[in-house]
């Protein structure tokens, strides 16, 4: 209720404002009137002299008026007149006039006095006040516009109004503050960027033998790996100045902004020289120029155009290095990667089992975790991680155990953090009936296959409480950063991705299979028809049929989909219908050969909600056999 009042004040604060202005403007409209026709004059308040209107004849008779300007339908006018005792200096009078009388006309003519008559502008009073409100509301509006704009700029409001002279559109920093030690799993990147400090630090250790220092480095890797934080770090171990702009800050609705942007920044930087330029999402002005549908964007490579110039324009060894980063190297152009200009390109992976065990030591040292809880197990949990995943999983975990109570971080924060971050946030149990049962069913169902199915990865944990879109979950553990899959592993992922429409499909009839699928339906779709197209695993033999680029409208893509003929496509659809529906067969007969098994399991689920791998694994191990699976285990040494 308080903040509903708060809210209505804060909605009565500018309508006031706009009333006031209102009545202002509406008092002022005749100088309005003549303001807007003539822009040389001053208005009302500032100096601009009167004189009667029969002063004003005189002056006529005397020769002193060289010209009228007339307006409001003859109720007033502007006159130049020259002042013989000061030079003939040309002075502004205004003047009231009777009304257009004919015989001023006649006599302005005469004298041959150059006059103009200023048409009245007529507006309906409606509109005009109409008129009068909207201007203060667009003005106000703009200038709350402005002021949050810049609010979250270093540079302050005072700049908001720059368009295009833009020093608070990119960071500067000092000092980072950020060393190559905070930077965990990269090791590699880390190498290759050691020199680069060098090249901040002690330029003249190369350039004294008539080596050239390079002007741009390119970082290439996925979001959250820690592209960023490196460059930072670069800045911070050679103690320089960091400058930053994300590359989608470049472009802006007017051509020519982001072009001076990159003029401002290359000029800000050569003053702060050595100092390190940061460019973020370079792809977002980098793309290939005249590329995507309808052609180029002027703006976009106008500014690309820019950054070119600067960096050729600049010295190799003025001390300004320029680093930029990207998770879409295929689509930049190609004159960026030009020798001099982002010529050295360093890739950041996401990192591996070690590298993330590293990353999470980094994160801890200001967390407190209790003494049974160890790093490497939830490294081990977390395959597919970045950087930036594992510092939120921590935060979470953090958060987790304040809100519990607890005073150090377990296991059970740590897990259920995993659990938030991959799928959601946990929602509410479901009440026991028939979609109970149904959605108990469909989980054991994908963890019964993933149970028997020799190759598939395994069941991790089941569980009926409802965690972002899905309404219940079954988890699997993947081997430790396997970085080739097998055909057999494919086809067992879609048999256990099957496996809940079938155990629904067994249980409650074909008529009473639900939408509750459509998900697992989705990803077979798209495993097996990689499987087809991209990886060689069916009977059209081991032939790529599909570049591995989705995004049709991005960059220069557009025109590569089309190079299959109609027959090889429809020779696709049939595979891969066949290969599902060969799955879809056998994960069937595994549900039906585990009626009895699948019964059991479900009562059980149904009454704890969550059951771990290990425990479903015994449960059915008492009605058939279960196979063993051999995991390789990554070593942490
Ligand atoms: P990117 O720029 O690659 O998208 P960032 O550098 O912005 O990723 O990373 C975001 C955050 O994630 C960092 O501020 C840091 O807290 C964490 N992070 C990411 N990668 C690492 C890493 N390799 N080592 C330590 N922390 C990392
Ligand atoms: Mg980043
Ligand atoms: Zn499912």
């Amino acid at each position: 209720m308080n903040q509903r009042w708060r809210l209505i004040a804060l909605w009565l604060l500018p309508i006031g404002m706009v009333l006031l202005l209102t009545w202002q403007i509406l008092g002022n409209s005749q100088v309005n009137s003549i303001k807007a026709n003539n822009d040389s004059i001053a208005p009302r308040n500032t100096a601009i002299a009167r004189m009667s209107y029969g002063r004003f004849l005189d002056y006529v008779d005397a020769g002193r008026v060289t010209a009228v300007d007339i307006y409001n339908g003859g109720t007033n006018a502007v006159v130049e007149a020259v002042d013989p005792e000061l030079d003939n200096r040309v002075q502004r009078i205004r003047v009231d006039l009777p009304g257009l009388a004919p015989e001023l006309i006649t006599r302005l003519k005469d004298e041959g006095i150059s006059f103009d008559i200023h048409p009245e502008r007529k507006t309906p009073p409606a509109l005009g006040i109409a008129g009068n409100l909207l201007f203060p509301i667009f003005l106000i509006g703009g200038l709350i516009l402005l002021a949050r704009r810049s609010n979250s700029m270093p540079g302050g409001p005072g700049q908001a109004m720059q368009f295009g002279k833009t020093k608070a559109r990119f960071a500067m920093e000092a000092e980072t503050g950020v060393k190559f030690d905070d930077v965990a799993g990269v090791s590699e990147a880390k190498q290759d960027l050691q020199e680069v400090v060098t090249f901040l630090k002690q330029p003249e250790r190369f350039t004294s033998i008539g080596a050239q220092i390079p002007k741009g480095v390119l970082l290439i890797g996925p979001p959250g790996t820690g592209k960023t934080l490196l460059a930072k770090a670069i800045a911070g171990e050679a103690g320089v100045p960091f400058f930053s702009l994300s590359g989608s800050e470049f472009v802006e609705m007017f051509v020519g902004v982001g072009a001076s942007r990159v003029r401002d920044l290359f000029k800000r930087a050569k003053e702060n020289s050595p100092c390190l330029i940061f460019i973020d999402e370079i792809d977002a002005v980098g793309r290939q120029r005249g590329a995507g549908i309808g052609g180029g964007n002027d703006e976009r490579e106008q500014t690309l155009n820019q950054l070119l110039t600067e960096m050729d324009g600049f010295e190799g060894n003025s001390g300004i290095i320029i680093i930029a980063a990207t998770n879409r190297p295929d689509v930049l152009d190609s004159a960026l990667m030009r020798p001099g200009r982002f010529d050295r390109q360093v890739s950041v992976d996401a990192p591996d089992i070690k590298g993330r065990l590293s990353i999470l030591k980094v994160h801890s040292r200001n967390k407190k975790l209790s003494e049974n809880l160890s790093l490497e197990n939830i490294a081990r949990r977390t395959p597919g991680f970045t950087g930036a995943d594992l510092a939120n999983l921590l935060n979470e975990a953090a958060i987790l155990t304040a809100r519990r109570r607890k005073d150090s971080i377990s296991l059970s924060e740590i897990d259920d953090a995993v659990d938030r971050i991959i799928a959601g946030m946990e929602g509410q149990p479901l009440t026991d009936g028939k979609s109970k049962r149904l959605i108990a069913y469909h989980e054991v169902g994908h963890a019964l296959i993933g149970t028997l199915v020799k190759d598939h990865d395994p069941v991790q944990k089941v569980t009926l409480i409802p965690r972002g879109q899905a309404k219940g979950l079954t988890w699997f553990s993947p081997d430790d950063d396997q970085m080739l899959v097998t055909r057999a592993q494919l086809e067992a992922r879609i048999m256990g991705a099957l496996g809940g429409r079938a155990a629904e499909d067994v249980i409650f009839g074909r008529q009473e299979v639900t939408t509750g699928a459509g998900g697992d339906i989705q990803q077979v779709a798209s495993m097996a028809r990689q499987m087809v197209t991209r990886f060689g695993m069916s009977k059209l033999g081991p032939v790529s049929l599909e570049g591995d680029s989705q995004e049709v409208f991005l960059g220069r893509d557009l025109m590569t989909r089309n190079d299959i003929s109609d027959s090889i496509a429809r020779q696709i659809d049939e595979q891969v219908r066949q290969m599902v529906m060969n799955s879809y067969e056998k994960t069937l007969n595994i549900v039906k050969e585990n009626r009895e098994a699948m019964d059991k399991l479900v009562e059980v689920l149904i009454d704890k909600e969550t059951m771990d791998g290990e425990e479903f694994k015994n449960i059915l191990a008492k009605f058939t056999d279960v196979p063993e699976k051999e995991r390789t285990v990554a070593s942490l040494s």
